[in-house]
């Protein structure tokens, strides 16, 4: 597909997991389609990703599931 940065048709998209909000309004968004681009290096999210990510985020609450996960902060690999 065409990437919307440099015009190249290099663009791919990738599911990724994304997280929202902080503190006790954390929460992960699963399979967001980013667009990355192997011609210019950008990875960026269409603007009608966008909008659905502010649907859900008016209404995580009822739409999220709880899971329970082992999470790793970057940079505490010893
Ligand atoms: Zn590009």
């Amino acid at each position: 597909m065409q990437c919307d940065i440099c015009g190249q048709h290099t663009a791919r998209t990738r599911r990724v997991t994304r997280c929202f909000g902080e503190g006790a309004s954390t929460f992960l968004i699963e399979e967001v389609p980013l667009v990355t681009c192997a011609s210019c290096g950008e990875g960026y999210l269409a603007a009608e990703t966008l909008r659905e990510i502010e649907r859900i985020r008016a209404k995580w609450r009822e739409l999220s599931v709880e899971k329970s996960m082992p999470v790793v902060r970057f940079g505490d690999a010893p």
